[in-house]
């Protein structure tokens, strides 16, 4: 045999050695990544095993066959709840449940006839491994619709593989049975294979547990930045980003609108700075729920808001500017100082009227939100260039054609 199974166990093991030490040095740089320190212990304990098994026929068989698979399978009962922990699903019996695997085995190891078998041990191992392993497999393919970070992927393919390194290697095991009464190391290329592949699988995943813990701190980063810190809405720049990569992509369709909450200083000077804030809240809420799904709705200034409807055109979008105006309208904030109602005025722009230009569709929704103001507020306007036979103002809760040449 041209590979020795100790000297491949004495590889796993310093494997092992160097990702555990590397995440337990990393977590002083991540203290609120609680999976990180778990991973580390985790990786710590399967060196230890490592060591224990390579060392069967030195020390004795307790230690190198009971105690070895117990720390093994707490090793996989640690990462499991490091996942866990990692993806904020915590449950009651989390703790115990990492456990359970080690707690198994050594039941298992009461049962001297069974465990005598080295064929039924190798079985029990692989089993307790495959439940971890396929819980987090079914955890992270859940996760990742929450937080699509590139890592969380190549995390569940590369479980995928050592998944089905096992089932092979149990099919192997189920066709050529060891000698049951064996206590010695077992040899031969299907375990030296299984040997490599664990030893790939416990570096790859290592470095992809620091790739999950950066991509998340990038990702919770570039989501601040992006983000309207009051409101939680997307910010004037995402806003701006999200509809110039729609114009580019299909310029002949979309709908602009333009929100300004009315008289809000006075609003302030009435009932307080921290209550205009309040106010705003509520209706970014009232905007947000509003929202169709592949729209973005913004907070692109103090009291301005902006949605844009990739497929929207003018009656759509003015129809939904006047749900809102309506729902904004009927809201009444509770204050100390009694009842807060807000009205707002709202300008609409078509993509197929003022075309795909952001600036000009922008201007030209700024220029329908300016007349939705001028006419007396709490009302929408919407933007046409070609003159209209008569320009009608809107009463209340009507929507205002308006002529502009200026956009
Ligand atoms: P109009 O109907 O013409 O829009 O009147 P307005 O008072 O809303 O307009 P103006 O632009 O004069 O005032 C906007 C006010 O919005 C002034 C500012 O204090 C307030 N504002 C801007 N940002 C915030 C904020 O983050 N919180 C609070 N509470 N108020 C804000
Ligand atoms: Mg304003
Ligand atoms: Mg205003």
């Amino acid at each position: 045999m041209l590979l020795h199974v100790p000297s491949l166990l004495i590889a796993a093991a310093v494997a092992g050695a160097c990702v555990s030490t590397s995440h337990l040095l990393i977590w002083r740089g991540v203290r609120n990544e609680i999976s990180v320190p778990l991973w580390g212990v985790a990786y710590g304990l399967c060196t230890l095993a490592m060591v224990m098994v390579g060392l069967r026929g030195v020390i004795p068989g307790f230690l190198s066959i009971v105690v070895s698979n117990a720390l093994l399978l707490v090793a996989v009962g640690l990462v499991w709840f490091g996942y866990r922990r990692f993806i904020g699903k915590i449950g009651r019996h989390d703790r115990f449940l990492a456990l359970l695997g080690g707690l198994a085995w050594l039941a298992f190891a009461c049962h001297h006839k069974l465990f005598a078998d080295i064929n039924l041990r190798t079985h029990a191992v692989s089993v307790a491994q495959s439940v971890y392993l396929l819980a987090i497999i079914r955890d992270l393919v859940e996760h990742r619709r929450k937080e699509p970070l590139p890592s969380l992927s190549l995390t569940v393919a590369a479980i995928a593989v050592q998944q089905a390194l096992l089932i092979a290697r149990t099919i192997h095991l189920l066709i050529y049975p060891l000698d049951a009464n064996t206590d010695t190391l077992p040899s031969g290329t299907p375990v030296v294979l299984t040997l490599i592949g664990s030893i790939g699988f416990v570096v790859f995943l290592g470095l992809l547990q620091f790739a999950l813990v950066g991509q998340r701190s990038e990702r919770r980063f570039r989501v601040a930045a992006e983000t309207d810190g009051l409101t939680g809405l997307a910010n004037r720049r995402r806003f701006l980003g999200e509809v110039l990569s729609h114009l580019e992509s299909s310029p002949a369709r979309g709908a602009m609108i333009l929100f300004d909450l009315d008289h809000f200083k006075s609003v302030n000077d009435t009932h307080g700075h921290l209550t205009g804030d309040r106010a705003l809240v509520e209706f970014a809420n009232i905007l947000a729920m509003a929202t169709p799904q592949r729209a973005v709705a913004a907070r692109i200034g103090g009291e301005e808001f902006a949605l844009f409807l990739p497929d929207g055109n003018a009656a759509t979008a003015a129809a939904l500017a006047e749900d809102i105006r309506r729902l904004t309208q009927a809201f009444a904030l509770s204050t100390a100082s009694g009842q807060l109602r807000i009205t707002v005025s709202i300008g609409v722009a078509d993509v197929a009227e003022v075309g795909s230009n952001y600036e000009t569709l922008h201007g030209a929704a700024d220029v329908a939100l300016y007349k939705a103001k001028s006419d007396g507020r709490d009302r929408i306007a919407v933007y046409r260039r070609e003159p209209a036979p008569k320009q009608i103002t809107a009463k209340r809760g009507e929507i205002a054609q308006l002529v502009s040449a200026t956009a």
